[in-house]
């Protein structure tokens, strides 16, 4: 009787919440926790899988990865291994984009099952099925302090931005891959214009271009192309990302060149790094299950392993080039060792229109479209990489940031000289076209001029010496449109002689 009773309250609750949750079209999910709890017992089933905690999130979950390999040492000590390629998958950091972190789970499964064993003679997997735990319990884009960590990547303002920076470091991943969805369904596009987008699966890539040269080539030429003709065979139309569309007037380009998402960020680093945006269909349509997660999660399944097929394969000269890019950085340009400051998307002279397929939402009729496409990535204000950036202000506050990034820097003892490059803020432009959903930059006018200048001592010297240098610099000089001044927390941008300037002698 007692049992029974047990049984009744046990499945009382639950049938009702799910049926409820079917008939608004929404999926039932497990939670983080019970996420969490069948991940730790599939490794502790499998030899070739281990949990690892990476932290916490804002609203106290454990944020954890799994480690998949052949090697017990990888599992161990979880350093990066001369033959094998190390991958790092990321799921979910939008919390409402459920699909990848699904898809994760159902790989680490099929992992513990000795599935695609294959794949571990070449790679070392680095699955963080939850990039965003938070964001998967209240079904939310953000946080539980409502941070969207995609775009946090300079400031590292949230818990989540800083642990997932500082798994990059731990790992040192050759290959990082952040699954996202694209939601069909645009408020303007669709509810005024009466159209959805159309897309299935779209790629991009580490853009900005001043990510390692060789690095950027084989990904944008070899890789991503290849990545999308086979994801497109298996039966899934893939095509590269054209940014989101949400009205028929709009230009087109690709995911932006800022270096404020995961994307960029790693890439910068010296990884080849892989943004999927999979479908995520519409809240109104009929499915055979909850706003078709099911099938989105098969897709995200394919895209991802797709991916990891392809990697393997390709494991030797990806190797070669990632880790070239991370020992050393080669700029775009002619050898020299320059940055480009101001990066941006232009009209593509060769291909000013593209069609792009919408579909009626009235009818499901589907028509093609031509926007203007801006795709051309327009670079300039290049500047030599100098020695070292040197700090003047809230030095103590900038060593912590330069710690979080590891990023090294070396504190003066005492006062000394040097031949640098005074900057000084001419002008300061509002940013142009402020758009709801888009961060517009304020455009520094920036006057500089060699001089021998005195540091004292508590000073701070980044040398530019160092693999992160390129992200280091971007991140740090006034004329960069990332700087880190660009942030709400850094407001440092005034007209005036500016206190983070380059250094020529090298210190
Ligand atoms: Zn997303």
């Amino acid at each position: 009787m007692v049992f029974l009773l047990f049984l009744l309250l046990q499945v009382g609750p639950l049938a009702v919440a799910e049926s409820r949750d079917v008939s608004k079209n929404k999926p039932q999910l497990a939670t983080s926790t019970t996420v969490s709890q069948g991940l730790h017992r599939l490794a502790e089933q499998s030899e070739r899988l281990k949990v690892v905690k990476l932290g916490q999130s804002a609203g106290g979950r454990p944020i954890e990865a799994v480690l998949v390999s052949a090697d017990p040492d990888f599992l161990n000590q979880s350093a990066p291994q001369a033959n094998k390629v190390t991958v790092m998958l990321f799921g979910s950091q939008h919390g409402n984009e459920p699909a990848g972190s699904e898809a994760l789970r159902r790989l680490v499964k099929e992992f513990s099952q000795n599935q695609h064993s294959e794949l571990l003679t070449r790679l070392n997997l680095v699955l963080v099925v939850l990039a965003n735990p938070d964001g998967r319990d209240l079904a939310s884009r953000y946080n539980a302090n409502k941070d969207n960590t995609n775009i946090d990547y300079v400031a590292l303002a949230a818990g989540e931005t800083q642990l997932l920076v500082d798994a990059l470091h731990d790992f040192d991943p050759d290959v990082v891959y952040d699954a996202h969805e694209s939601g069909i369904w645009k408020r303007v596009l669709t509810k005024q214009q009466g159209w959805l987008t159309d897309v299935e699966a779209q790629f991009d890539m580490g853009n900005n271009p001043n990510i390692d040269i060789r690095l950027h080539h084989y990904t944008e030429q070899k890789l991503l192309p290849m990545l999308i003709e086979r994801v497109s065979e298996a039966g899934l139309p893939a095509s590269r990302y054209r940014g989101e569309i949400t009205q028929l007037e709009q230009s087109v380009a690709r995911g932006g060149l800022g270096i404020t998402n995961l994307r960029n960020y790693a890439a910068l680093q010296g990884r080849v790094s892989i943004l999927v945006e999979n479908r995520l269909d519409n809240k109104q349509g009929h499915y055979d299950s909850p706003r078709n997660i099911d099938e989105r999660i098969r897709k995200q399944h394919l895209s991802m392993l797709t991916m990891l097929q392809l990697v393997s394969e390709e494991a030797e000269p990806l190797l070669a080039v990632s880790r070239a890019a991370r020992s050393h950085w080669q700029s775009g340009t002619h050898g020299e060792q320059e940055l480009v400051m101001s990066v941006g998307f232009g009209v593509n002279e060769s291909e000013p229109q593209v069609e792009i397929p919408l579909v009626r939402l009235s009818d499901g009729q589907s028509a093609l479209h031509t926007f203007a496409n801006h795709d051309a990535i327009i670079a300039s204000q290049a500047v030599a990489l100098p020695a070292a950036y040197a700090i003047t202000r809230e030095q103590a506050r900038m060593a912590t940031w330069l710690a979080r990034h590891h990023i090294d820097f070396t504190t003066l003892t005492k006062a000394q000289s040097f031949a640098a490059q005074r900057l000084s803020i001419t002008k300061l432009s509002p940013p142009l076209n402020v758009r709801s959903g888009v961060r517009e930059k304020i455009q520094a006018t920036v006057h500089s001029e060699p001089s021998q200048v005195t540091l004292s001592a508590g000073d701070l010297l980044v040398p530019m010496a160092q693999p992160l240098a390129p992200l280091a610099a971007l991140m740090l000089d006034p004329r960069s449109a990332n700087a880190l001044y660009q942030e709400a927390s850094w407001p440092w941008l005034a007209l005036g002689e500016f206190p983070v300037f380059p250094i020529l002698t090298p210190p």
